[in-house]
């Protein structure tokens, strides 16, 4: 498949599911590899397998974001199997609610862990790639609207998102005398089975307020958003057209935050 994306590979975190698997698909529309790092290496073969099936190019690698090895692992396939990393995204996360007051260290630390330290080890870890490579290449994270403003029923995912958009900020000015950009973008509700877990949770503890369907009725565009709505921003920050562009987070939002 030729496209925007023709002779790059891009490796999504996360893609196995949700925003992630969207942007894979939609990468190997415009002829990347798309490479599918995710915990769920069943999920991510099948969705590799997929995309084969239809004429395109991808691959399937287990990856724990949290553990270095596996990070560092999962990149070295990737360039033994397609030749070169052009695009890292930091795209795997999760949330677990809980009142303010009901915090737990514990709760905190993973939090943290998979949506920051992930970011933090990936960006590290696609960056010594590049350098590698002789300089160039994208990081591109997901944030959130979270990271830009804060959620009685899950303040560490708000934190942990607005660690995230302060590492994409350091991680531009510390790579750029390298080639490398580094952004991102901050989605608002996007339906995806992230939420099926999050709705019984926010239950669970009687925090429904902050549902599915709570937050999806203050957009100003009248829906939630679908992942498909994500990609041709990841596609955007993925391929040359944002060359120029470094340090930023574009939300994609339909609104929400100005509600
Ligand atoms: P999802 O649950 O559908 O997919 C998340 C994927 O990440 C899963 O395939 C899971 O296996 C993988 N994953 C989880 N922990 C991992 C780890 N330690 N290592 C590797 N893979 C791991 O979720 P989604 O809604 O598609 O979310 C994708 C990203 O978008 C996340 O960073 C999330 O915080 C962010 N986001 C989602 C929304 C939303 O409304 N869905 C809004 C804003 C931001």
């Amino acid at each position: 498949m030729t496209g925007r994306l023709t002779n790059r590979t891009i490796i999504v975190t996360g893609g196995a599911s949700g925003i992630g698997a969207a942007l894979v698909r939609g990468f190997a529309a415009e002829g990347a590899t798309a490479v599918i790092a995710d915990l769920n290496l069943e999920g991510a073969q099948a969705l590799a397998d997929e995309i084969v099936a239809t004429g395109g190019s991808a691959s399937a690698v287990r990856v724990d974001v949290t553990d270095r090895a596996s990070v560092a692992a999962g990149i070295a396939t990737t360039v033994e199997r397609h030749g070169r990393l052009d695009a890292y995204f930091n795209n795997a996360g999760m949330n677990a609610p809980m009142k303010y007051l009901d915090i737990t260290e514990d709760n905190f630390e993973l939090i943290m862990k998979v949506n920051t330290l992930g970011v933090l080890i990936g960006t590290q870890e696609a960056v010594r790639q590049f350098i590698a490579q002789g300089g160039g290449g994208k990081v591109v994270n997901t944030a959130s609207i979270a990271g830009r403003q804060g959620f009685s029923s899950f303040a560490p995912y708000s934190a942990a998102k607005a660690a995230v958009i302060s590492l994409t900020q350091s991680a531009a000015r510390a790579f750029a005398e390298h080639g490398i950009t580094v952004n991102g973008f901050a989605p608002g509700v996007v339906a995806t089975p992230l939420w099926d877990k999050l709705d019984r949770d926010l239950e669970a503890i009687g925090e429904a307020h902050n549902n599915f369907a709570s937050m999806s009725s203050g957009i100003l565009l009248g829906r939630p958003a679908d992942p498909e709505d994500i990609v041709p921003t990841g596609i955007f920050l993925a391929g040359s057209d944002s060359d120029y562009i470094t340090g930023q987070i574009i939300p994609i939002e339909g609104g929400m935050i100005l509600v």
